[in-house]
């Protein structure tokens, strides 16, 4: 067994409350999913994260991969052990990092050919290597190699881009089956295994999107993705392309968008029918003095707040907005203190926690619900 998946209450369409059982924790859905690019979410410890609520966070596989290497990490027994985080994980396929940071990529229908963005050296991702590096990192959900295709891209080259992220899923699926048990923890877990989502890409075409979905779906993956979303398009085509999907993945199984958004996006995606979303947007945007707050976006290094002594979102219940001014935020940014980025990204997380949350709580009534 990998996962379970059971909806507690919401009806389709329409968002839907759920309780996705994987080996290293029962995640509430929907859910937001901090993203631990290197090992890490940026700037922020992983006890403040336990203390926020996160549930799941991600771990990119293009960098763990180099750098300190899926063997060292699976000799260490595996992501979790290592960064010390005993809930939920889940790895991308490499294949986004791959196409977006690397350099001198050749893509061919076995896999892509690239150099590393940190010291040039050469490395080859096929299917089946990408299964057995997120294999070796032991998340408790593997993600299928895909291509993401760029924004804008013609027809051909949608298709094209398509054609090869549909073999790929096919190769990573088998590949998956046959080697999902040596997962370094699973005999920790009563037998219990990792998972693996299918990415329904397909360019910003309504009718690819749809093909790759029908097509995933008949090789029944655990749950699905939509991928290749926020590369730059503008946000009613992402929200079309979400809209084009939805109906056509199975209601029993998980829904996750990849790369989204901005707090008003994650709260209507939740609301259509998504259960699981991720985003460096919450923690890149602190770094950058961007906070998001009930009053809307706060850039912290404006001047207005120099002396501004009140909490940085008076909404917001996070240790930072209960704890510090936004005039200190100000100082922490001017004076370019590590802090900054550490209280910053805490409350950015927070806050998208918490929408979710509210989410949550709106799709049921305490009393109504499943005890089971
Ligand atoms: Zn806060």
């Amino acid at each position: 067994m990998s996962l379970t998946f059971k909806i507690l209450s919401g009806s389709n369409p329409g968002g839907r409350r759920a309780r996705l059982d994987l080996p290293h924790q029962v995640v509430e859905t929907p859910v937001f999913m901090p993203v631990g690019t290197a090992g890490s979410v940026k700037a922020v410890a992983q006890d403040v994260l336990e203390s926020l609520g996160a549930q799941i966070i991600l771990g990119n596989t293009y960098h763990l991969y180099l750098r300190p290497g899926h063997e060292a990490i699976r000799r260490m027994r595996g992501l979790h052990r290592f960064i010390s985080w005993p809930r939920a994980m889940l790895t991308d396929s490499g294949g986004f990092q791959v196409f977006s940071l690397s350099q001198l990529r050749k893509v061919t229908d076995d896999g892509v050919q690239f150099r590393s963005h940190l010291d040039g050296s050469s490395h080859t991702f096929t299917p089946e290597h990408s299964i057995d590096v997120q294999i070796a990192l032991g998340a408790d959900i593997a993600m299928a190699f895909d291509e993401c295709t760029e924004y804008p891209a013609d027809r051909n080259r949608a298709e094209e881009s398509l054609r090869l992220t549909m073999a790929w899923a096919r190769r990573s699926l088998e590949h998956f089956k046959k080697h999902r048990e040596s997962v370094v923890w699973r005999d920790e877990f009563e037998g219990r295994t990792q998972s693996l989502f299918g990415i329904v890409q397909g360019g910003m075409y309504g009718d690819l999107r749809r093909q790759c979905a029908e097509r995933l779906v008949e090789m029944d993956f655990d749950g699905y993705a939509i991928g290749g979303l926020s590369v730059g398009e503008p946000r009613e085509l992402t929200l079309e392309m979400i809209a084009e999907v939805l109906p056509l993945l199975p209601k029993d199984k998980p829904r996750y968008v990849m790369g989204v958004g901005y707090p008003d996006e994650i709260d209507l995606y939740a609301r259509m029918g998504v259960d699981m979303m991720d985003c460096v947007l919450p923690t890149r945007a602190a770094r950058h003095a961007l906070l998001f707050t009930s009053e809307g976006r706060l850039n912290i290094k404006n001047k207005q707040f120099a002396e501004d002594q009140s909490p940085p979102d008076p909404a917001c219940q996070c240790p930072v907005c209960r704890r510090y001014s936004r005039a200190y935020l100000r100082h922490l940014m001017q004076a370019g203190e590590p802090l900054a980025a550490t209280l910053n990204s805490t409350h950015n997380l927070a806050y998208y926690l918490g929408i979710m949350q509210r989410v949550r709580a709106s799709f049921e009534p305490p009393a109504q619900r499943d005890q089971s």
